[in-house]
């Protein structure tokens, strides 16, 4: 694994000379941690490359030429939700047409459809589902630990694991702990978007608060649990509101360790409420992942989310702080639901050269990042620990 040799931070403070990063990038180079402030330098710097090399240092100086990758398959129970989220182009109401629900037998065969490549997660979430009782998720879990009890089960988000609860009349501690035993491993990190109140009000106005939000994630890293983040970027929220985010996300990382990643995700207006906005732009998008990498410096993977930014932008974002594309996916639909153009999975092939054509090594993983090692049939076998790949914090 090439990393960067000794001298590199040298040629890297020279290299800013001039530039209005010059005291961010010693700052960095020194080890020290940014502040709000340098968050708002950083999103509104002219130096657009010095931002990324910044970023790229950072990154290679955790991971060194590694892009990690993971072969999951997405599951989506149901689109069904009573929220009513303005950001959100996915769910439907109940009777209205192209909702659906699969009962836990439909989810278990569905699962079976993507198993081809042998995945190692199961990425589950879903609608809130208003008249599911409590033993469905937890029956679900297990059902699908019964089925596949190999593979790692990433289940719900923090919105849901708070739905999840109030429909079993118990303390969301509790709710963890039921789907703990039966099968959950970690969580995603969706329905964080933007934890400002007043950004809340106009993309998902129903929707749990930031506060509560992180008292969820909080709780879960408690149980052992592990989760990843998300911030949702590029509707009305502020270049502030974007570092509050992130800083309140370090913070919570200060006290648990709990978080797994950040995935920056590209708001795709289309077909929602918002429609009038415009999409993001390449700029934002890898600004953003670059941003993320410097601010959260207790954090130890910055995803790129290929499905969302594109698989052409997602290459040059392994150069601008992303250590990570996230996974094969296999069957997405809610991106896609709000106008994503690119394909709605990817085999374990194309996206090895996807990684390899930008200049980094692919590195297959499992959710907790140990190196998934392939035997004849493409079938994983034990793995190994990544040697040489730091993912502590
Ligand atoms: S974003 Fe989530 S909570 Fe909001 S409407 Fe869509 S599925 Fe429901």
């Amino acid at each position: 694994m090439n990393r960067p040799p000794p001298d590199a931070s040298d040629r890297l403070a020279a290299a800013f000379r001039g530039s209005d990063l010059g005291p961010i990038a010693q700052k960095i180079l020194s080890g020290e941690r940014l502040s709000f402030e340098d968050g708002v330098r950083l999103f509104e710097s002219r130096d657009f490359l010095g931002l990324g090399r910044l970023a790229n240092h950072v990154r290679e100086r955790r991971h060194g030429n590694a892009a990690f990758y993971n072969v999951n398959r997405y599951l989506n129970p149901t689109n069904l939700c009573w929220v009513d989220c303005a950001l959100c182009a996915w769910a439907k109401k109940v009777n209205e047409p192209g909702g659906y629900e699969l009962a836990i037998d439909e989810c278990v065969e569905e699962a079976g459809r993507g198993y081809s490549e042998a995945v190692t997660e199961f990425h589950i979430v879903g609608g809130l589902h208003p008249t599911w009782p409590y033993e469905y998720y937890t029956g679900l879990l297990r059902a699908l630990k019964d089925r596949f009890p190999g593979v790692h089960l990433k289940a719900f988000t923090m919105v849901e694991l708070d739905w999840i609860a109030h429909v079993g009349r118990r303390q969301v501690a509790d709710a963890i702990r039921d789907l703990r035993e039966a099968g959950m491993d970690s969580c995603p990190g969706g329905g964080a978007e933007i934890f400002e109140r007043r950004v809340r009000d106009v993309i998902c106005r129903n929707k749990i608060s930031g506060e509560r939000w992180l008292e969820i994630a909080r709780e879960c890293h408690a149980q052992g649990v592990r989760t990843n983040a998300t911030m949702l970027y590029g509707h009305v929220e502020t270049i502030e509101d974007r570092v509050d985010h992130l800083l309140r996300l370090r913070e919570l990382q200060d006290e648990t360790s709990g978080f797994t990643g950040l995935i920056p995700l590209a708001f795709h207006p289309e077909n929602t409420p918002l429609s009038y906005l415009p999409a993001t732009s390449g700029q934002l998008d890898l600004r953003v992942i670059a941003v993320s990498r410097l601010l959260l410096d207790n954090f130890p993977h910055v995803k790129a989310y290929w499905i969302q930014i594109g698989t052409k932008l997602a290459q040059v974002a392994l150069f601008f702080g992303a250590d990570d594309l996230v996974g094969t996916v296999v069957d997405e639909t809610i991106t896609h639901a709000a106008g994503a153009t690119t394909a709605s999975g990817m085999s374990r092939t194309e996206f090895e050269s996807l990684i390899r054509e930008s200049g980094r090594e692919p590195f297959e993983r499992d959710a907790e990042y140990r190196r998934v090692v392939r035997g004849p049939g493409s079938s994983p076998v034990p793995r190994e620990p990544s040697p040489g790949v730091s993912v502590s914090v």
